[in-house]
């Protein structure tokens, strides 16, 4: 199953705007002018989209992303 979360609508002169229709981590479908941030922040937590829980640091956080590169 294919879920599209966002409606891009091109304007005049190449504008295009990016529209979320729907909730990409619970599939809920937002009315026209229903506040996509509102939802996001009262019904999902940081491990909804893989992060770890809000005010918790993930063991290796500090790590460097490239090992063993030499000059
Ligand atoms: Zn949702």
């Amino acid at each position: 199953m294919v879920c599209v979360s966002i409606q891009t609508t091109r304007y005049s002169r190449g504008r295009r705007v990016h529209t979320l229709v729907s909730c990409p981590f619970c599939g809920h479908d937002f009315q026209p002018n229903e506040p996509r941030w509102k939802h996001l922040l009262d019904e999902h937590d940081p491990e909804d989209a893989g992060l770890t829980p809000a005010g918790e640091i993930a063991p290796g956080h500090d790590a460097p992303l490239f090992g063993g590169v030499q000059r």
